[in-house]
């Protein structure tokens, strides 16, 4: 495990299951869904189009402080639509990088106009845990000259 190994490997260790919602869903159902599934994002796909994505954020921003009801909303009402994305290829760095750059905690890997997979933040920060502790364990089999 390391910061230059590209997404696809981490997709691969944590597997490419995706969960999405239909556009035209509520809001509540939106919500429930993450709840049930233990996320903090879905993936808006309208007949395997990624039509844009819908966190918690635009739940409490748009929603609860609107006053709006969430039962009577639909997804596409509040999702970001203009999707940020990147390729299996990119490394865990280049990703935390352009998470880190658009403020946001959750990238489909699309790879030929399909999406492959997601990544949050929290995948990449466990990915990195873990590099920087096989990199301790080197280091210090090495001082210790058990190499
Ligand atoms: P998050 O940090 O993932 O909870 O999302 C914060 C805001 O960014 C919300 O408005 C999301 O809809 C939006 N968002 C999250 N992930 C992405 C993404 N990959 N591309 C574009 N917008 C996103």
């Amino acid at each position: 495990m390391k910061p230059t190994e590209k997404v696809s490997a981490l997709l691969g260790a944590k597997g490419a299951e995706v969960f999405s919602i239909h556009p035209t869903a509520t809001v509540f159902e939106a919500i429930a869904r993450m709840a049930e599934k233990g996320v903090g994002a879905l993936l808006v796909l309208d007949e395997g189009r990624l039509a844009g994505i819908v966190s918690e954020r635009d739940y409490t921003r748009k929603v609860i402080l609107m006053g709006r009801s969430s039962k009577e909303e639909r997804v596409e009402e509040i999702m970001t639509a203009n999707v940020v994305t990147c390729a299996p290829d990119e490394t865990v760095e280049e990703a935390m990088r352009i998470m880190t750059e658009n403020r946001i905690r959750h990238l489909p890997v699309v790879e030929n106009g399909r999406v492959a997979g997601v990544v949050s933040i929290g995948d990449l920060v466990k990915w990195t845990i873990s590099a920087q502790e096989e990199t301790i364990a080197h280091l210090t089999s090495y001082i210790a000259g058990s190499y």
